[in-house]
């Protein structure tokens, strides 16, 4: 757990959130300001500034947040199609510097994204 990190306090349950998925290595909650009608995010429990900060020995983690976004995304009937992103720096949009995956679905979604 790393020091004032919003997402480790959701994690450890110190700040409420609406989980959806929890297992010893990964929990997933809803956005608090939701972009489509289903937007998650999924985080691994350590804490990762961004996925910049990702090693190789974490590739079997970072491989398993995508694939349980893919298993919520099939619980939703997402597949006519839905958005995973990572925002990975403050250019690219990053506001929280814990590593998350947003699952966004429910809508229709453009490209090239903003
Ligand atoms: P980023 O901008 O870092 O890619 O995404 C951070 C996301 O976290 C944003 O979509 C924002 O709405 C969400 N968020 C920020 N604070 C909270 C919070 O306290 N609770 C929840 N559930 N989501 C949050
Ligand atoms: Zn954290």
């Amino acid at each position: 757990m790393s020091e004032n990190c919003l997402f480790c306090k959701i994690a450890a349950k110190q700040i409420p959130a609406k989980l959806v998925f929890e297992d010893p290595d990964l929990f997933a909650f809803e956005d608090i300001h939701p972009q489509a009608p289903t937007h998650i995010l999924v985080c691994p429990r350590k804490h990762f500034a961004s996925l910049d900060a990702a090693q190789p020995a974490d590739q079997a983690l970072i491989g398993k947040l995508l694939l349980v976004a893919a298993q919520l995304a099939r619980e939703r009937h997402l597949q006519p199609g839905y958005r995973t992103v990572f925002n990975t720096g403050a250019l690219a949009g990053q506001s929280v510097f814990h590593l998350h995956l947003h699952l966004l679905g429910g809508r229709p979604f453009h490209w090239p994204p903003g």
